[in-house]
């Protein structure tokens, strides 16, 4: 092995690899962390940065957590991985029950995957095939809504927004979807039945075409960072009834809390036919994620000619991800985690508020643990990541979206920080 000296780590980052959604011909650096611990990521150059995007929703109890940490070691003395084909094994079938009993109603049959895009792709075939399997293949299509995001794979980057999705590069390989508008009416507005005109009209015209609706609850994340009605998603079940179609609530971002709800369905209070969970679902320690469907679309599914379900990933139930994921999902239920949700909504609220008055500000908006600050003009990567570092904070906005999703842990003084920083970047703009 070459023991490559400290300083070139970034170096040799730029030379072989690739980072998300990133240029390999005009790189821009990427920061060296060394370890982390509650809300700090530390730099390899010593600096402590508090962290406003929990690793992608990801880390909500912050890092390096004794419990988390005791559960991954005590899981490896056991066991790190057996397949889970013909096999099975405690952590998972604990995980499996608990996802169920605090899921909306009739979520009782689980699938346990890699990471929340293949939980989507999961969930999309278990549509197709719910129908294929009645003897409809004919209903093979989805129906979304616009500024959705769930996630990079073929199927999943089918029913992303057209637009942020960069659909038309893709033209000759993806699926063609329907596409409702976004839903108008926000979050504390009063609902107007014309938002889900067109919506209704699609069903009407194409439910014979189509499988499954799948959307984004309440929050739209990457594609927008909308908060809109409960009611729209209460009229998009009513209408799924009615016209035949399942429907697909993908949680992976908006699950375990975030919006102030366990799940953001409970806004509206219904129940899907297919949920897909993932993110902060291990607290951000391993990728693990989770396909939950009622017994009407299993048993559809295995009633058909396959007669079972045709999907198995070789690390399906790693039982380290769910010996984490059992001790996070504990860690949660057993504070009062609404109440520490609606306290970082105050803070979030009291102060976000003062950005609406700068210039380059379209937008404040704020809802459970996640705040948003809309600009006029996309931002400048290259500097504002710079910026934020040297003001001691980590915050990755995209394109006009500057947002923050703490660790659910984080002090009103460590937030008072995060947001200050924040504040004193965005007024050099
Ligand atoms: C992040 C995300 C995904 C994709 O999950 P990965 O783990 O990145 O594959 C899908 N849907 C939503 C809503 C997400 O936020």
């Amino acid at each position: 092995m070459i023991n490559h000296p400290h300083s070139s780590i970034s170096e040799l980052d730029k030379q072989y690899v690739w980072h998300p959604y990133s240029s390999l011909t005009d790189p821009i650096p990427s920061y060296e962390v060394t370890s982390a611990d509650g809300v700090y990521l530390r730099l390899s150059d010593g600096r402590s940065l508090i962290d406003g995007m929990s690793s992608w929703w990801c880390a909500i109890h912050g890092y390096n957590h004794p419990a988390l940490n005791a559960a991954a070691k005590g899981q490896i003395d056991l066991m790190s991985h057996v397949m889970f084909g013909g096999i099975t094994h405690k952590p998972a079938v604990v995980l499996c029950e608990k996802l169920a009993s605090i899921s909306p109603p009739g979520l009782n049959k689980v699938f346990l995957s890699d990471s929340g895009s293949v939980s989507v792709e999961v969930a999309i075939k278990m549509a197709c095939q719910y129908w294929i399997s009645l003897g409809m293949s004919r209903k093979s299509r989805l129906l979304t809504i616009q500024s959705g995001y769930h996630g990079d794979t073929f199927a999943a980057m089918s029913v992303c927004d057209p637009l942020t999705g960069m659909h038309h590069i893709f033209k000759e390989v993806l699926t063609q979807q329907f596409f409702a508008p976004t839903p108008r009416t926000k979050f504390k507005e009063k609902w107007v039945e014309e938002d889900i005109t067109d919506f209704k009209k699609i069903l009407e015209a194409h439910s014979a075409e189509i499988a499954a609706v799948i959307l984004e609850p309440i929050v739209q994340g990457a594609g927008g960072m909308h908060f809109y009605s409960p009611q729209y998603l209460i009229r998009v079940r009513e209408l799924c009834d009615q016209y035949d179609v399942l429907l697909i609530a993908d949680e992976i971002a908006t699950g375990f809390g975030r919006t102030g709800e366990l799940f953001a369905c409970n806004w509206a209070n219904i129940a899907p036919d297919i949920m897909c969970l993932g993110k902060a679902l291990t607290g951000g320690y391993m990728t693990l994620a989770a396909t939950l469907c009622s017994e009407k679309v299993s048993d559809g599914i295995c009633k058909g000619e396959a007669g079972c379900f045709m999907h198995g990933p070789t690390f399906m139930g790693n039982p380290l991800a769910c010996a984490v994921a059992n001790t996070s999902i504990d860690l949660l239920m057993k504070q009062d985690w609404k109440a520490n949700i609606d306290r970082i909504q105050d803070q979030f609220q009291m102060r976000l508020e003062p950005f609406a008055a700068m210039s380059t500000v379209a937008e404040v908006r704020c809802l459970g643990a996640i705040g948003v600050v809309e600009l006029h003009k996309p931002v400048d990567m290259r500097t504002i990541q710079k910026q934020f570092v040297d003001t001691g904070i980590w915050v990755r906005p995209f394109g006009k979206l500057v947002y923050l999703m703490p660790p659910f842990i984080i002090t009103n003084e460590q937030l008072g920080t995060l947001v200050d920083s924040m504040y004193r970047v965005l007024s050099n703009l």
